[in-house]
């Protein structure tokens, strides 16, 4: 039998995480929520900050599991205590380092890799030195918790989403699952890969040379769309889902430009750095994942994918499990979201125009932020939004990686098709972009050396 909201209350209130920082987080949570008037809409609301690891038996198997967040019709929101210490990690490590040139994680993949594996691997004492850190630091002019108070109250406020909607068990994080086989049919791969290539052609992230993959008129469009028939249903549903995750974001953003509207502006940019440093550990935990699991080597300087994609393109559809079952890119929403809560702020929003790539549009929203004040010419205001826009934009330029990934994987079915007219293989070498590679064309595009 299903639970009622008593009987979750019962089974999760116990489970509460006793870390002061998570309870903490939990409180500020709960007054901005309470403060929000939401609970017009969803009587009853709660949320809980479970530390699974005290259940009893086994918790995965709990109805109210998740490893990340999830909603739970018609009240309730479930955020997993241990990935939020997580996300606290990853804010914590990036938030060492004021200036973004500065952080060593972003020297290359390896480091990047690096601060993942310490995580998983030692995390409540790598945790525990940060906190003492930040500790001494004690800067005044950032309360050491807001920027994972402002992180983690989006991801909520995205359930809560949920939960307006009607939508029960939206898990917010893609998390990869070690356990669960990856992809392995090549029509559900190439057709999900297609519907994320779709919306990064929405916002303006093209891919000069593989337009074909979302060009209905085109041929390699057409390659894909016959797989897709022969996995209609479920691909419907998957559409109907994206649709649902869409709609909580869009609820989300919503949400935190409320909840901001009165605060002051540099407040913006503690959610900027805590959406910075939280999608980008997220992409790069679920990239270890799959690069252990497939083999892909990534020791030295720089990953072997474009090497290994170009051995074994039946990878691409693996690599479709890099998008989870029906979410959105994490680094895709990150990027979105702040820059919606930003636009909120530009009186008639940056002037471009609609063929404008994504990065010009955030390169033309910061100029417009930065114009602003130029009568003020305050030099911390100034100060926060050179780092905010460096942390925008460089997540803007990592999407390289997640955008070549799908609309190469939405081209394969149509490359099958030539190789098998053709008879030979087709050898195809992409560059993918490593983080310092992203950090360098930052650079050059800032006039910095
Ligand atoms: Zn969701």
């Amino acid at each position: 039998m299903p639970l009622t909201a008593a009987g979750f209350a019962a089974e999760l209130a116990p489970l509460e995480s006793t870390d002061p920082i998570v309870q903490a987080v939990a409180n500020n949570i709960r007054t901005a929520v309470k403060d929000s008037g939401v609970e017009h809409e969803i009587p009853g609301l709660k949320i809980y900050f479970p530390d699974f690891s005290k259940a009893k038996s086994d918790a995965t198997t709990m109805a109210s599991y998740t490893k990340g967040c999830q909603s739970i019709l018609p009240s309730i929101v479930v955020v997993n205590a241990h990935f939020l210490l997580d996300t606290e990690a990853a804010i914590r490590s990036f938030g060492l380092y004021d200036e973004l040139f500065k952080t060593p994680y972003l020297r290359n993949d390896a480091c990047m890799f690096g601060l993942v594996k310490r995580v998983r691997e030692d995390g409540n004492q790598w945790l525990q030195k940060l906190r003492e850190f930040e500790q001494e630091k004690k800067s005044k002019q950032r309360n050491e918790i807001d920027e994972l108070t402002l992180t983690i109250l989006f991801f909520c406020a995205h359930e809560i989403g949920h939960l307006k909607d009607g939508v029960d068990g939206g898990q917010f994080v893609a998390l990869l699952n070690k356990a669960a086989p990856f992809e392995n049919r090549s029509a559900n791969a190439a057709v999900k890969v297609r519907r994320h290539a779709s919306e990064f052609e929405a916002y303006g992230f093209d891919l000069p040379g593989w337009k074909g993959a979302v060009d209905p008129q085109h041929e390699v469009f057409a390659a894909t769309e016959k797989l897709r028939l022969k996995v209609k249903e479920e691909d419907e549903e998957n559409a109907d889902w994206f649709k649902k995750e869409i709609s909580a974001d869009n609820a989300a953003v919503k949400f935190m430009i409320h909840y901001l509207k009165d605060q002051a502006p540099m407040r913006r940019s503690l959610l900027i750095r805590g959406l910075f440093a939280a999608s980008l550990y997220a992409w790069y935990d679920d990239f270890l994942t799959f690069c252990e699991a497939m083999n892909v080597p990534r020791m030295g300087t720089k990953p072997m994918l474009s090497f290994e994609l170009m051995r074994d393109p039946e990878i691409y559809i693996r690599a479709a499990s890099l998008f989870g079952d029906v979410h959105r890119c994490t680094i895709l929403r990150s990027t979105l979201a702040i820059q919606e809560v930003l636009n909120a702020d530009v009186n008639d929003g940056p002037k471009t125009k609609a063929s404008d790539t994504f990065l010009d549009r955030v390169s033309a929203l910061w100029s417009n932020l930065f114009g602003q004040d130029e009568a003020e010419k305050d030099e911390s205001n100034q100060s926060w939004k050179v780092q905010s826009a460096r942390r925008h934009l460089l997540l803007a330029i990592h999407m390289d990686t997640v955008v070549k990934l799908a609309y190469v994987g939405a081209s394969m079915p149509w490359m099958k098709e030539k190789e098998e007219q053709r008879g030979t293989p087709q050898l195809m070498m992409i560059e993918y972009e490593s983080i310092d590679q992203s950090v360098n064309r930052l650079k050059r595009m800032l006039g910095i050396k």
